[in-house]
């Protein structure tokens, strides 16, 4: 598929299943959480579809591979990615399932799932490990007591998983001295995510949250992890404009820090907390050369990522990988 046809995937965001396959499985990581989702692989691009019977998305497959239908036509020819814990080719593990705050967009608070153990950790990364296909491990959290005691408990974990060899790294809910925290457990990458950009919607969408300590803590992480280490996910479809998203990331980029384009993901749990409206394909398609252009202009590269988002690329169209 192209380009236009993969941002036309995300844009829709979901697929139906002609029959039952085995490489949809519910995933615990972040507002998606829950669900059961399928990565369609076709040509260079790859996107990441939710699983919803309503869906005007088609999934079919055969011997030859799957194809993606719509009104009745074929827009997508390709095959099914087989994830390896959450997405392809690594170990993307949701260590508390479980959060303190009450994003309006996010179906974690609403599971209040288990806590992962260091050891059941360790176990999963080990079994994936056993493929051979393992190129990156992806911690995230919720906020079961505080961020820093959840800091501290992925600290821990990111230490005994340094032993794997491959590039680790970790998205939390940030706080001062978060950086130093995860730096010394061998992080190698963060990301600490700013979700809205619209300062009055911010405080509606994530309330109780500080979007400057946010900001200040993906500052202060690019002095520590470096060029092409800091990423923060904005979500586009809460009913900010594209001039202030525009906005958003000229200043991110310019302080060396890589925004992840979302697409909103209304959460059957969510429904109508908020506005949540999937962006066009066309909106995704500007957005993103927009991106391109300012991580260029700033000497950053979406391809030099080792983890996480831009490493996996499912579910935005990801400059340095799709464009
Ligand atoms: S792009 Fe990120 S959130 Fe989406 S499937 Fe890949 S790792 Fe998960």
């Amino acid at each position: 598929m192209d380009l236009e046809t993969k941002a036309l995937l995300l844009s829709v965001g979901t697929v139906q299943l002609a029959k039952p396959c085995r490489s949809g499985r519910p995933s615990t990581a972040g507002p998606g959480a829950g669900g059961q989702s399928v990565f369609f692989q076709s040509g260079p691009h790859m996107a990441r579809l939710s699983v919803a019977e309503s869906s005007p998305l088609r999934l079919e497959q055969s011997a030859e591979g799957a194809v993606i239908m719509m009104d009745g036509r074929e827009i997508a020819r390709g095959r099914l990615a087989e994830p390896l814990l959450h997405c392809p080719e690594q170990a993307y593990i949701t260590i508390s399932e479980r959060c303190v705050f009450d994003c309006k967009f996010c179906a974690v608070p609403k599971l209040q799932g288990g806590i992962k153990s260091r050891q059941t950790v360790l176990q999963m990364v080990e079994e994936t490990a056993r493929t051979g296909h393992l190129r990156a491990i992806s911690l995230t959290s919720g906020v079961e007591v505080s961020p820093l005691h959840e800091a501290d408990r992925v600290a821990r974990i990111v230490k005994d998983l340094k032993r794997f060899g491959v590039p680790v790294g970790v998205s939390i809910s940030p706080f001062p001295g978060v950086n130093q925290i995860l730096k010394e457990a061998g992080a190698d990458e963060v990301k600490y995510n700013l979700e809205c950009v619209d300062p009055e919607l911010f405080t509606q969408v994530c309330p109780g949250i500080s979007f400057q300590e946010i900001m200040d803590a993906l500052q202060e992480a690019v002095g520590v992890f470096g060029k092409n280490r800091v990423f923060t996910n904005i979500i586009v479809g809460l009913g900010e404009s594209d001039d202030l998203l525009r906005r958003s990331i000229d200043e991110l980029t310019e302080r060396g820090i890589i925004p992840v384009l979302r697409a909103v993901y209304s959460h059957p749990l969510r429904t109508g907390e908020v506005q949540m409206e999937r962006p066009s394909a066309e909106r995704l398609l500007e957005l993103a050369r927009y991106l391109k252009k300012a991580l260029e202009k700033n000497g950053l590269d979406g391809a030099a990522a080792l983890t996480g988002c831009y490493r996996c690329t499912g579910c935005d169209l990801t400059p340095g990988r799709d464009l």
